[in-house]
C-alpha cells in the first residue's frame, strides 16, 4: 500500500472531524468549502492497529496563503 503523496504531512485521520475525513472541511483549518472549491489532496488509506481498513478524503481551501492563517489561529 503506497499513500498518495502530498506537498504537505496531512495530520493524523484520528484526530479529524468526519467533515475533514469526508472532504466537506479543509484538514488545515476546518472551513468549510463551498462546492468545487477546494483543492484534492487524494485519497488516503487508512489502516489501522485494529479494525478493517477504510478511506478518506482530504481536501484544502484554494487559497493556501489564508488558509495558513486561519490554521494558526
Ligand atoms: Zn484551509
Amino acid at each position: 500500500m503506497t499513500p498518495v503523496e502530498t506537498d504537505r504531512q496531512l495530520p493524523s485521520v484520528s484526530d479529524m472531524l468526519e467533515q475533514q475525513q469526508r472532504g466537506w472541511a479543509c484538514v488545515w483549518c476546518r472551513t468549510w468549502f463551498p462546492v468545487g472549491l477546494s483543492t484534492d489532496l487524494g485519497q488516503q488509506r487508512v489502516v489501522p492497529a485494529t479494525g478493517a481498513a477504510y478511506l478518506w478524503f482530504p481536501r484544502e481551501c484554494l487559497d493556501t496563503a489564508a488558509c495558513a492563517t486561519r490554521a494558526a489561529q
